[in-house]
């Protein structure tokens, strides 16, 4: 089987740890390949390697910067159906939803490429005779990226290529279930030219790995995206750094009794399945309008029960697998603990035997707000149907998880549309479409335990720049601002 390495200053190596893990893929439980368990003493090597090559690479100019980019969004074109064939089998993703994970990497690299020749700072008059004021960006410093394994190519591109832009060197750790998609998408970016050390990459866990760099005192800036204990614990570990999180989601839907109900379940369908369910975007709660309740769910559980279960790779697919073992544990357990919970289950609620790590497509209906099943989040294909009186009842509901990531509403009314825009708690809210299809010159991310940051878009490039101030005086005086006017 394959061995694959780490990357330090252009060179890939084996791990100091001397040791490997394999990654699996879901659908088969077949290994992929072996994967550098990497520890401290290689993150260490990695920001020194960072720190020396930031020097140059800040002070290239950003639209150099931008044409090596661009040329990474040639190849990741010209490979699409390659990565995607990968993304699908490692991370199980059905082959459609594989080639728009590598499309939005393609998007947001050929967004960030543009931002090379932008970059924009703003100019304001000073409150003093002859004296400029403007201010500049400037990159922040060694950045360390931890991503996920959900999106195994498009969120490490989320963070790299905003990253890079700005002129930062990065020290990157990706998930532990998808490296090898993190492996091809670098060796990309290396091809395209992004020179030596400017970009690390360490495979390893989280404990050995990944928090080094969130402890390392070099490293200046965090960017982060997974589940909120993680998150957490990184908020305590960092010291004084920047941190960006990105954290999970307890998404919802509203369905009034005005809505274009066939509409309303072909969004239920893709936002509570899609990836089976493991988006932090995805819908697992739907909030109905009693009214239109049971011709709703009734519409919804057909249209879930003839869902096809299967590898990623088959065309014939709907739903791939789950991403490992504990996942499926874990589905099973909200299941278990919905039941118990008295919700009543219209399709799905079991594993599947056999190879892979299935689940059935669940939906729950008969669900209430405070159920846990309706308020923390499963990452799997379980949706609860919840039923509400009326609108304010429903952004009530809507509002009461602890999480602000993704919310939809479908209804036919412009009224309850901008109700719902003004008082949904979240960072995304959608109008008759699904809670998923974020676009890469849109600003990403959550509010409350979803996270403190904002990713692509013009704000990706807040996430990855320092702002600095310069007041620049030309009346060879000395002119004090709040003093002399
Ligand atoms: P996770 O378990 O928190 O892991 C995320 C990353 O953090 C992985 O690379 C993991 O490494 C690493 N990690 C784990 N413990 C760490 C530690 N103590 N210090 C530093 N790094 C550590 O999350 P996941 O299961 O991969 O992803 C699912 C979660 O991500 C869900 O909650 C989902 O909602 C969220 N998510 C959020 C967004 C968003 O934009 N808001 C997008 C996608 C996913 P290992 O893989 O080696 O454990």
């Amino acid at each position: 089987m394959k061995a694959y390495k780490i990357l330090i200053d252009g060179k890939w190596i084996n791990s100091e740890s001397g040791e490997t893990f394999s990654s699996l893929n879901p659908a088969t439980e077949q290994a992929l390949g072996r994967f550098q368990s990497g520890n401290e003493n290689d993150v260490n090597r990695a920001v020194d390697a960072a720190e020396r090559a930031f020097e140059t690479w800040s002070s290239t100019p950003a639209p150099k910067r931008g044409e090596i980019l661009l040329r990474a969004a040639t190849l990741l074109r010209q490979e699409k159906e390659s990565l995607a064939r990968l993304v699908s089998t490692e991370m199980g993703k059905v082959i459609k939803e594989a080639r728009g994970d590598v499309q939005e990497a393609i998007d947001i690299t050929e967004y960030m490429a543009g931002e090379g020749r932008r970059l924009f700072g703003h100019t304001t008059p000073s409150e003093l005779r002859d004296k400029f004021c403007m201010t500049v960006r400037r990159p922040v410093g060694v950045c360390g990226l931890i991503s996920p394994w959900n999106f195994p190519i498009a969120i490490p591109a989320w963070k790299l290529t905003p990253a890079l832009i700005c002129g930062n060197a990065i020290v990157f750790k990706p998930a532990s279930d998808t490296p090898l998609c993190a492996i091809k998408f670098v060796e990309i970016l290396q091809k395209a030219g992004i020179p030596p050390g400017v970009i690390n990459l360490v495979t390893g866990s989280g404990e050995h790995a990944g928090l080094p760099i969130v402890r390392h005192k070099s490293v200046r800036c965090i960017s982060f995206t997974g589940s909120r204990e993680t998150g957490l614990r990184i908020t305590k570990e960092a010291g004084i750094k920047r941190v960006g999180l990105e954290l999970g989601g307890k998404n919802g839907i509203i369905v009034m009794e005005d809505a274009d109900l066939n509409l309303a379940v072909d969004g239920v369908i893709w936002g509570g399945f899609g990836t089976t369910g493991q988006r932090c975007t995805a819908a697992s709660r739907v909030i109905v309008q009693q009214s239109v309740k049971e011709k709703f769910e009734k519409a919804l559980a057909d249209r879930v029960s003839k869902l096809r279960l299967g590898s990623g790779l088959d065309p014939k697919t709907d739903v791939g697998p789950l991403i490992n073992r504990n996942a499926v544990e874990k589905v099973q357990m909200y299941v278990d603990i919905g039941v118990k919970e008295g919700a009543k289950l219209l399709c799905g609620g079991s594993r599947f035997k056999g190879r892979g790590f299935f689940y059935q497509p669940t939906l729950f209906t008969n669900a209430t707000y405070d159920m846990k099943i309706s308020q923390e989040e499963i990452f799997g294909p379980v949706v609860c149907i919840i039923a509400v009186k009326d609108l304010d009842e429903a952004i009530d509901v809507m509002n009461s998880v602890s999480y602000g990531l993704s919310s939809s509403i479908y209804t036919s009314s412009i009224r309850s549309a901008f109700r719902a825009i003004e008082q949904i708690e979240a960072g995304l809210t959608y109008v008759n479409s699904s809670t998923i299809g974020s676009e890469a010159h849109l600003p990403f991310g959550g509010v409350k335990q979803t996270g403190n940051t904002r990713e692509a878009g013009i704000e990706g490039i807040n996430e990855f720049s320092e702002t600095k101030t310069v007041y620049f005086d030309y009346s060879g005086k000395l002119q004090k601002a709040q003093i002399d006017s």
